[in-house]
């Protein structure tokens, strides 16, 4: 399969998951925060601990709907073949009631336990006789369907720490302890800066040679995802000059600076010596395929105090490989999030294909898990400037530098949902 680059070996390239611990150890977060009503905050990360203000549940209640009861009485009852008397009705929402000697209470789910009772008979696992009194079928344990006060959170603890990002479940999670605000961090202010002469956007007529700017719109897609504030500096000329000129306006106006294309070594690219210009270069070049080109650097006095710039190569895939493995974790370091470990598991290769020298590579696949176990097939052309198989894969099989893939053998698997978190 020819996927449009020479399989040519290029010494001095950095692995890719030492590049990748390199960006996270350089990300470093933006300052201030900001307070937000809770229906405000989805996506964003929380800048401080969010501690529980109250016991979660705040009273002993039942799991079930059913019935509340003594284990001694429902002994004494069992033993003489009778059934214990309903003496109280508790729905959710009602008070703490005492539940008198020798009979039950009928129970819903999420109501407070009435005080002497011991367990929860769920009504499937019980009987109603003529006379309305309960005979429970089977053993009852004590404790048995009762969520106990503070079970899932004691006033004081932390439910969720700083730096988390609050996904659906995370915002319930507070709005289950009461919280109604939270302090988060900034948005970040990304400038995106496509370069080539040959670039269109995608609406206008194209002539045989031009090509559409795919890259910034699947990046402004992937950054409003990540709750970025998206700044398109729009195509800028291959020349030195005019990049210049944006990488300015891009270091004085934005957190970070994503640029696309012009970032390899032949004399139409113009990243890496404008950004060594007018700022430095941490690394140039990362051993996977797609996505060699990448460039990582800033713009300004030193690492430091000047703004990131992140060079993606130009081609679309590699672009969004890139970003994946590379550009993400250092977008969650600035955003003051924990990083993820990278999240890969063994699966089968369900086809053979020559390895790709000095280079891990990154195939995208789908799975097949019809036989109960996943198998992995290629999901479409590998060719680093087609983005169908991207837009198709379920993740990447990535194989070892110099390693043919055998139909059979396992190699580690990296799902594409843990770059959409
Ligand atoms: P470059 O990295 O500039 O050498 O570009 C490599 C390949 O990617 C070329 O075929 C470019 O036309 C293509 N390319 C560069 N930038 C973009 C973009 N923004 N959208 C789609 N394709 C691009
Ligand atoms: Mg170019």
């Amino acid at each position: 399969m020819n996927c449009g680059c020479a399989d040519v070996v290029t010494p001095g390239l950095l692995d890719l998951l030492d590049a990748r611990a390199r960006m996270i150890a350089a990300a470093k977060p933006v300052s201030g925060q900001q307070r937000l009503a809770l229906g405000e905050a989805a996506g964003r990360v929380l800048a401080e601990d969010a501690v529980a203000r109250l016991d979660l549940p705040g009273v002993d209640n039942s799991a079930m709907d059913g019935y509340a009861l003594r284990l001694a009485d429902l002994e004494r009852v069992a033993a003489a073949g009778e059934g214990l008397s309903v003496a109280l009705r508790v729905p959710a929402g009602a008070g703490v009631l005492r539940l008198p000697e020798g009979d039950c209470a009928r129970i819903f789910t999420g109501a407070p336990v009435p005080l002497g009772a011991e367990a929860v008979v769920p009504q499937e696992r019980t009987r109603v006789d003529p006379r309305g009194h309960v005979h429970v079928l089977g053993e009852v344990a004590a404790g048995a369907n009762i969520r106990r006060r503070g079970e899932e959170a004691g006033t004081g603890d932390r439910v969720l720490a700083a730096g988390t990002r609050l996904t659906p479940a995370a915002i319930a999670l507070l709005a289950s302890h009461g919280i109604a605000e939270v302090l988060v961090r900034p948005r970040l202010t990304v400038a995106l800066i496509s370069t080539g002469d040959e670039l269109i956007e995608p609406g206008s007529p194209r002539v045989p040679g031009q090509v559409y700017n795919s890259n910034v719109a699947m990046l402004r897609a992937l950054l409003v995802q990540q709750q970025c504030r998206v700044l398109d500096l729009g195509i800028v000329d291959d020349t030195a000059p005019a990049l210049h000129e944006a990488f300015i306006v891009a270091r004085d106006s934005a957190d970070l600076v994503i640029c696309t294309g012009g970032v390899s070594v032949g004399e139409e690219d113009h990243v890496r010596p404008v950004l060594e210009r007018l700022g430095g270069i941490d690394f140039h070049g990362v051993a996977m395929k797609p996505g060699k080109p990448f460039a990582f650097g800033w713009l300004g006095t030193s690492a430091e105090r000047g703004t990131p710039l992140i060079g993606l190569p130009g081609n679309p895939v590699a672009s969004l490989v890139g970003w994946q493995y590379l550009a993400l974790p250092f977008v969650h370091g600035r955003q003051g999030r924990t990083p993820a470990p990278l999240q890969h598991f063994p699966v089968k290769a369900g086809f053979s294909r020559r390895g790709s020298r000095g280079r891990r590579e990154l195939l995208r696949v789908v799975l097949d898990w019809t036989g109960g176990t996943p198998v992995a097939s290629l999901a479409g052309g590998q060719g680093s400037h087609m983005l169908g198989a991207a837009s198709q894969a379920h993740g990447y099989l990535m194989i070892d530098a110099d390693t043919h893939v055998e139909e059979g053998n396992a190699h580690g698997f990296c799902p594409v949902a843990q770059f959409l978190d």
